[in-house]
């Protein structure tokens, strides 16, 4: 029943206690394989799962191996369309194997793929030095290119685009892209029947407060290592969109072997169920932080969500596309590297740790951390300097961490 919210489903949508002895919460299927009640019954799994027949009305796929499908991942991926209003989703053992398997699931060689800058350190690693190693052309843009200059940038590489992938809020500056626009230019872009999958990299905002699917993406990309786990204690990744998009990427899956472990999706599940309190208490602790930080005399510039006005270019963007501003706040230092440093180096509470979306708030330097392996062209074009830091406010008392904030500043 999909007209309860998602806050109500992550309960027990998608598990039936019937199935486990009548435990309440879904076992750990802590199994590499499934035995079949008889040989056609092997022999229909199989068919149904290579596509070779199809199901009758209300048959579901079998279970088959843990490779494939494996209930701890199936109710976990019954969980995550709810969010996005999606039709299908697919867990994996990491945010950078999602990605990975979906752009090796869309794109051959001679396509075009345009990107957003700036990207996580490991997309952009993939799209710049992996993918043309594959024949694949990346063709970047940053928010302040308006969408005529993008088109004549693709007009001049004069392949056919295949895939949009943006990353908005953008890690580590929050810049915004336009969803709907980049659905319009898909939609110019198309060749014949073909026309260019927009996927979105939703980790900063989703799944709570940024719908792509809502706004004309095809897919959405998450590391589920932030905001879905929670807790800084897995690594996962998660890809969901329509059932059209998502097929090839199930595929992808399956042989190359991207999926996520059971007990990953065990985790996730537990994480789920408190999704929207933990990021609800982080967006009003990021609030508070950003409101400091925007005071504070030896900070240059704070980018926050929430912090937009309408003069701002975003502002209009963050109205439509974005339910919520978010937990995560960066910030340029008055100075360089060397003030940034004894800032993060000051910090007592706060960690100096790479990652985001758990209960604790971490401070990082994208410049020479995350993003240390972006050529130097594209952090100067995209504003990955080497002032800026990057907060992911946690649950903690606000206070404790405007104290800890305040304590570092000072030592710059
Ligand atoms: N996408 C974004 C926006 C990220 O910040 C990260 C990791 O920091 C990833 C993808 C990659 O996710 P993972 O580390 O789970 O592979």
């Amino acid at each position: 029943d999909r007209s309860l919210r998602p806050e109500t489903l992550m309960m027990g949508y998608g598990y039936h206690p019937e199935w486990s002895e009548g435990a309440l919460k879904s076992p750990i299927y802590q199994t590499s394989t499934f035995v079949f009640r008889s040989a056609a019954e092997g022999k229909r799994f199989f068919a149904l799962a290579n596509g070779l027949v199809d199901p009758e009305p209300g048959e579901q796929p079998g279970l088959i191996y843990s490779r494939l499908n494996n209930p701890d991942l199936e109710i976990l991926e019954d969980r995550l369309t709810v969010w996005d209003d999606a039709d299908a989703a697919l867990v994996f053992s990491s945010g950078m194997a999602a990605i990975a398997t979906t752009l090796l699931a869309h794109l051959r060689p001679g396509d075009v793929l345009l990107h957003s800058s700036p990207l996580y350190g490991g997309t952009d690693h993939v799209i710049r030095d992996i993918l043309p190693e594959f024949g694949v052309t990346p063709v970047e843009f940053i928010a302040s290119d308006p969408i005529a200059d993008v088109e004549a940038a693709l007009d001049a590489v004069g392949a056919d685009l295949r895939m949009i992938l943006i990353e908005t809020p953008a890690n580590p500056t929050n810049d915004l892209f336009d969803i709907e626009a980049l659905a319009r230019l898909a939609q110019r872009r198309a060749v014949g029947e073909r026309r260019p999958l927009v996927a979105v990299d939703n980790t900063f905002l989703g799944p709570m407060w940024q719908h792509p699917l809502a706004h004309g993406a095809d897919l959405v990309l998450y590391s589920a290592t932030k905001y879905i786990g929670g807790h800084s204690d897995l690594i996962a990744g998660a890809c969901v969109g329509t059932a059209d998009a998502v097929a090839p990427v199930a595929a992808m899956r399956t042989y190359l072997g991207t999926m996520a472990a059971p007990l990953t999706g065990w985790l996730l599940m537990r994480s789920l169920e408190t999704l929207h309190l933990r990021m609800e208490r982080q967006s009003q602790n990021a609030r508070r932080v950003a409101d400091f930080l925007a005071s504070h005399p030896k900070v240059k510039r704070v980018r926050y969500l929430g912090l937009l006005e309408p003069n701002d270019p975003d502002y209009e963007i963050y109205k439509r596309q974005c339910l919520g501003p978010g937990a995560m706040v960066s910030f340029n230092v008055d100075g360089g590297e060397d003030e940034a440093f004894r800032f993060l180096d000051a910090l007592q509470h706060i960690k100096l740790a790479v990652s985001l979306g758990g209960t604790e708030s971490l401070a990082e330097h994208p410049a020479t951390m995350t993003h240390a392996g972006v050529c130097d062209a594209a952090k100067q074009r995209s504003g990955v300097t080497a002032s800026l830091v990057r907060l992911s406010i946690g649950v903690e008392h606000p206070d404790d961490l405007i104290a800890d904030l305040a304590r570092a500043l000072d030592a710059v």
